[in-house]
């Protein structure tokens, strides 16, 4: 998206720069993704993918999509938003996923707890409505803490996956996380056949005893908590 795009009226180029490769611009998915570039031997993180242009197009023109950067962590909107508030924290080291954790991390999982919680603040939200926590089984090849509000009213909240990866024990809790790096020193994979029961488990809501046949029931459900 270099160049004179329409892009480059939204950004400040006092905190962003243009990256491209041939013929290719940011697209779906590529959001909260790292620019790594070699530099004496190691890969440095220099930025992470917030904007676009030609399939990014939507995102151009949105001056949210970095909410907060601070020298460690960069708070965004996540791209196809779970929930009605839903943003995650990345730090600017390049950290693939919570496996990677080592006890060296301890005080950066604090900084990042921290900042969710700063964010909840800042945009006027109170502590009680939000999760904040790890996937057990991350989808994005860079480590980020999510910060979403547990009213879980999104279009983009289609499937029992989506519901069950932030609404069962496959969301570990900021807090519990830190623990189980302070005690055992690493994060362990869940075993596969522990995801999948998780997985599809029952849809269970997050506020009552209400068990939903199925997605669509769920979201009708959830809408009666909204009021
Ligand atoms: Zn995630
Ligand atoms: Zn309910």
């Amino acid at each position: 998206m270099c160049g004179k795009s329409k892009a480059e009226k939204t950004f400040s180029k006092k905190d962003n720069f243009c990256a491209k490769a041939e013929n290719s611009d940011s697209c779906k998915g590529d959001s909260g993704g790292p620019l790594v570039h070699e530099k004496d031997g190691q890969y440095v993180v220099y930025g992470i993918v917030s904007l676009g242009y030609g399939c990014g197009r939507k995102n151009a023109t949105d001056p949210q999509a970095i909410l907060i950067k601070s020298e460690l962590l960069t708070v965004i909107q996540d791209k196809y938003p779970k929930a009605k508030h839903h943003y995650l924290i990345l730090p600017h080291q390049n950290i693939e996923s919570i496996f990677q954790l080592k006890r060296c991390h301890l005080s950066l999982l604090d900084e990042m707890e921290l900042m969710a919680k700063n964010t909840v603040e800042i945009i006027g939200g109170k502590l009680s409505d939000f999760k904040i926590g790890y996937h057990a089984q991350p989808s994005m090849k860079r480590l980020h803490l999510h910060t979403i509000s547990n009213d879980f009213i999104s279009s983009s909240l289609k499937t029992k996956k989506h519901w069950n990866s932030f609404n069962t024990d496959l969301f570990i809790p900021a807090r519990k996380l830190y623990d189980m790096l302070e005690n055992q020193g690493k994060i362990e994979r869940y075993p596969a056949h522990v995801v999948n029961t998780l997985l599809s488990q029952d849809l269970q809501c997050n506020k009552c005893s209400y068990i939903a046949e199925n997605m669509s029931n769920l979201k009708q459900h959830l809408l009666l908590h909204d009021k």
